[in-house]
């Protein structure tokens, strides 16, 4: 078993709904168990300012599948639940990423680990350090606080709901 961080994100319709929607799927695959679920953030767009604000938030997963079977799940149900393609870095009902395997590194044409923009978004280093807050990224070794200050000067995020948006009953 594996010890893998995911990212979410979700800058279309319900959000939260859509992010709620995507970790059911990955439970009722029966591939994926989730240890912890951070709060969720809000946070202007990045590479093109024109679309909606997004929400993002991680979770800590455990799972038997390798690097490569995982992505192929998060893109599936990416589909199941409703992402339409569009322009890359563009709007997304739900974008599911691996942040963080193990302390593995992959470098192929589909799949780079840890992701590879991971060191300067605010976006995804915040929830991750909220739920392991020790963790040292795999390659360099720095800690996530260290990377934060200057991921949050290029794109703050906004606290705006605990780790209660995904919990028992949701
Ligand atoms: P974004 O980079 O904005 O998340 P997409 O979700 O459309 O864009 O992903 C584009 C491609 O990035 C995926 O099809 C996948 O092959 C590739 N990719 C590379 N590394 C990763 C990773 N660590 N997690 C998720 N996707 C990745
Ligand atoms: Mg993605």
């Amino acid at each position: 078993m594996s010890v893998v961080y995911l990212g979410l994100g979700s800058n279309l319709g319900d959000r939260v709904s859509y992010l709620r929607a995507a970790l059911d799927l990955l439970i009722a695959s029966g591939e994926v168990a989730i240890r912890a679920v951070s709060s969720l953030y809000e946070t202007a767009p990045m590479h093109i300012a024109d679309q909606p604000a997004f929400l993002n938030g991680a979770v800590e997963v455990q799972t038997g599948l390798s690097p490569l079977a995982l992505l192929h799940l998060l893109k599936e149900t990416e589909q199941a639940v409703g992402r339409v393609q569009r322009v890359r870095y563009g709007p997304r009902e739900v974008d599911l990423d691996i942040l963080l395997y193990d302390d593995i590194t992959v470098r192929n044409h589909e799949l780079t680990i840890p992701h590879p923009r991971l060191a300067e978004r605010a976006f995804a280093l915040v929830p991750l350090k909220e739920i392991a807050p020790g963790l040292l990224l795999p390659g360099t070794g720095a800690s996530l606080a260290s990377l934060i200050p200057a991921a949050l000067a290029l794109g703050s995020v906004d606290l705006v709901q605990g780790p209660e948006w995904y919990g028992v009953g949701s």
